[in-house]
């Protein structure tokens, strides 16, 4: 394999994607450590390094249309194997059950897919450590190099961090292992002292947006308001697309909903209330509630009003000519919610200028 033919598709990190090329080029292969924020790109850039290492393309390495490439992508490929936390076994349980639970997890993480939000309360168990050391134990079945990836590395107890270490200093010609993690300084030191570091900085702004477009089909809005709640992550980013009611701001929504009145002292209850949330937050929140209101409207179905009644409610009364007003204020300060504007000042102006109506005077 030469480092001429390689080229990693990996967006927005060209520090990391040197270190790769030159790693993959270079004759030793130290344990890697791949630090940065959730979603910009570590879990990609170790199945990349994986398809690289074992593509039968001969000119363009990773292919990603060749068998090799192909199972790597999907995670079916024998000599890939990775480690992830996975809830608490029963006391009782086998290795191999336990291993097959982690396995029963595989197809979430695959190339390709927004990884799903780390969720701390999981731990990579010491059966699964155990398990790893004896598939270590055997040759790889096709690889010229096999790889090891333990995903979110941090989320490890003692026992199984002690068990990894051991397995880390066990000589490797022919394996490799690639471990993750958004928190690194939550791994013993003597884990991190014996892997090679690589740093995965957050994406740049502008590269996720048009990222967006290009791969997701987002609209040009979207993709801004995406890019700014992203915090430089493409996988965040993807997840915001798809679920925005994961990303609503609790005390916006009380406010929209009429609840805590229109009056100034509301406002300004309303922003110190949500004062952690960043500005693309609080306006992605208003865009969508004012979205699915319109729907609502003019007499389409939203699940969301459905699930939630007393939310849409109150500003069902309001005019169309009016959400669209609203909707288009709100496209138009999308990218500026992105940028390094003065967040209380901002949303201040953002939610004196969309009022709930009066519930009082509703209701009387
Ligand atoms: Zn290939």
């Amino acid at each position: 394999m030469t480092s001429a033919s390689t080229c990693l598709p990996l967006v927005g990190q060209p520090r990391a994607t040197r270190f790769v090329e030159t790693w993959l080029a270079g004759s030793e292969f130290p344990p890697l450590l791949f630090t940065g924020p959730a979603g910009v790109g570590k879990r990609t850039a170790a199945l990349l390094l994986a398809q690289t290492a074992n593509c039968t393309d001969p000119v363009r390495q990773p292919c990603g249309v060749c068998r090799t490439c192909r199972q790597v992508a999907e995670l079916s490929y024998p000599d890939l194997r990775l480690l992830l936390p996975i809830r608490k076994p029963k006391p009782d349980a086998k290795m191999e059950e336990t291993a097959a639970a982690m396995l029963d997890r595989y197809a979430e993480f695959a190339l390709g897919q927004s990884q799903p939000v780390s969720d701390t309360r999981l731990k990579i168990p010491i059966d699964v450590v155990r398990w790893l050391r004896i598939e270590m134990a055997r040759p790889p079945l096709l690889a010229h190099r096999r790889f090891f990836l333990l995903v979110n590395a941090q989320q490890m107890n003692a026992e199984s961090a002690n068990a990894l270490l051991k397995a880390l200093e066990e000589p490797q010609s022919q394996s490799t292992f690639i471990l993750t993690s958004s928190r690194p300084t939550a791994l013993p030191a003597t884990i991190r002292s014996r892997c090679q570091t690589v740093r995965f900085a957050p994406i740049a702004k502008d590269t996720i947006c048009r990222w967006l477009t290009e791969n997701a089909g987002a609209s040009a809005a979207d993709a801004e308001l995406a890019a700014a709640m992203s915090d430089g992550s493409i996988g965040t980013a993807l997840r915001f697309l798809e679920n925005r009611e994961e990303f609503l701001v609790a005390p916006i929504v009380d406010y929209f909903s009429g609840r805590l009145g229109s009056s100034e002292a509301a406002v300004v209850a309303a922003i110190d209330a949500a004062s952690d949330a960043p500005p693309a937050a609080i306006a992605g929140t208003l865009l969508f509630l004012y979205q699915e209101t319109l729907r609502v409207r003019l007499g389409s179905t939203s699940v969301y009003a459905q699930r939630n009644p007393g939310i849409i409610e109150a500003n069902l009364g309001r005019e169309a000519v009016y959400l669209r007003r609203a909707l288009k204020f709100l496209l138009s300060r999308t990218y500026e919610a992105g940028t390094n504007v003065n967040a209380r000042l901002f949303n201040y102006s953002l939610l004196t200028t969309l009022k709930p109506p009066d519930r009082r005077r509703l209701s009387a």
